[in-house]
């Protein structure tokens, strides 16, 4: 028997690789970055089971030339890279009809209710308690009139049951000293919570990963190739690797892994944005966002990070660190009186599927190999009840949870 192999070590590679490992199977790990050196890194924090939200809503059609007009807008999307992510822009309009917003935010609330659980069971209680602050976050917007996104986002909560509290001005005054005084209206969700360190939650699981025996190698997987007999010959940068399971779990990359068996998936990248303030003014008690402005600002344990909007333009460009910038203005603009401090920008690469949904389990006709990539905006929450969903799949333990809705054959 071979080790399985996952390719990546994100929050999606090792939350599958700590589950598999705990399903008794002898796993290794492939990622030449390490743990959290991809969108695990840098992201806002955000741990929402009471948010089951898709990307794309109705009426994104004729949002898209303002998008192309506006490159520092909350959703840009690179002029010359407009033809290559046109067949996934169109999907993800077509994702925006009512009735599939639903059905997704279905699969999503099945995913995203057990985030906290599934963080428990992978650190324990005392890193859980060390890393994760179920603390709440809020959502404001700027000026009085609500937007039809926002009546659709009450839809889906009133379907799944989720309680949110309503805040005026006095209300975000008292919960946010110093805030705007023309924000006048919020949403506290008391269900969600936050990590104080993305970075060290994810190093977390890649230490408890190696304390079970696990290992991570530091190769970049080049090519799969099916072995005859069954498995697959994994080519890495320096060595060939043999395993009878792969996982592929490598974020934004995973398309291109695939494309040589033949295998296609709808996977783009929202490039997205973080300004971390190392010694900020101020810190907000709890992660409050922006939705007019599509930003979040984290009180981390080093400091307050500013981060978020989308921005559509591939694996390859370069960083526009004009968009990190802004999102300081952004901050500025929600609390006037703030200093900023020392500033690092960043840049990283949501995995994303034109649905918001991720592609997970077994591929059709390739025996071996499964998928566990695309959780776009939400993978710090959904990547750990991911990783439970595949280890029980590929061990045949009784899934839990339906996995139809999370299948590549969706797009098919
Ligand atoms: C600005 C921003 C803010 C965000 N905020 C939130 C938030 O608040 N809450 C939330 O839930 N989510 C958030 N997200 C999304 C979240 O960060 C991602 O969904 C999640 O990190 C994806 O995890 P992953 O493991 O799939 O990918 P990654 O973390 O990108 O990991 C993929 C890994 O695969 C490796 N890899 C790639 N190719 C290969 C190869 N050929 N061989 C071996 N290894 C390979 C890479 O080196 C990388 O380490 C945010 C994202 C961004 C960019």
């Amino acid at each position: 028997m071979h080790p399985a192999l996952v390719i990546g070590a994100g929050v999606v590679g090792l939350s599958t690789a700590l589950y598999l490992q705990r399903s008794g199977v002898q796993v290794a790990i492939l990622d030449p970055l390490g743990p959290a050196g991809g969108a695990s890194f840098g992201n806002a924090g955000m741990l929402s089971p009471d948010t089951s939200t898709p990307i794309a809503m109705p009426g994104m059609l004729r949002k898209i030339p303002g998008w192309l007009r506006d490159p520092l807008g909350p959703l840009a999307v690179r002029p010359s890279y407009f033809p290559r992510a046109l067949p996934w822009l169109l999907q993800w309009v077509k994702a925006g009809r009512i009735d599939r917003v639903l059905a997704v935010s279905d699969a999503m609330r099945v995913l995203h209710v057990q985030t906290m659980d599934c963080w428990r069971e992978l650190l324990g209680d005392e890193n859980y308690r060390d890393l994760i602050r179920p603390a709440g976050q809020v959502s404001v917007w700027e000026g009085d009139d609500s937007s039809p996104t926002e009546a659709i986002e009450q839809q889906i909560r009133d379907r799944h049951g989720i309680t949110v509290q309503q805040l005026n001005a006095d209300d975000l005054r008292q919960m946010f000293p110093g805030i705007a005084r023309d924000i006048t209206r919020g949403v506290f969700v008391p269900g969600n919570g936050y990590t104080v360190s993305p970075q060290r939650i994810v190093h977390t699981l890649a230490d408890t990963f190696r304390a079970g025996g696990g290992t991570i190698i530091a190769e970049r997987a080049m090519k799969l190739i099916p072995r005859e007999g069954g498995g697959y010959l994994v080519m890495t940068n320096i060595a060939n690797r043999v395993a009878d399971t792969v996982v592929i779990a490598a974020g934004a990359w995973s398309a291109q892994l695939l494309k040589p068996l033949g295998v296609r998936v709808p996977l783009e990248t929202e490039r997205g944005y973080h300004a971390m303030l190392f010694s900020p003014s101020m810190r907000p008690a709890i992660p409050i966002s922006s939705k007019s402005r599509a930003f979040f600002m984290t009180p981390m344990e080093d400091g307050v990070r500013v981060a978020g909007t989308v921005e559509i333009g591939g694996l390859d460009a370069p960083p526009n660190e004009q968009r990190a910038k802004v999102l300081v203005d952004h901050a500025r603009r929600l609390f006037p009186g703030l200093q900023v401090g020392d500033v690092r920008y960043w840049m990283g690469f949501r995995p994303s599927t034109p649905d918001s949904l991720p592609i997970l389990g077994p591929v059709a006709g390739r025996p071996g190999l499964y998928l566990a990539f695309g959780h776009g905006h939400y993978g710090m929450s959904g990547g750990p009840p991911s990783g439970r969903l595949l280890a029980r799949l590929i061990t045949g333990q009784t899934p839990g949870i339906d996995p139809v809705p999370y299948g590549a054959q969706r797009f098919s």
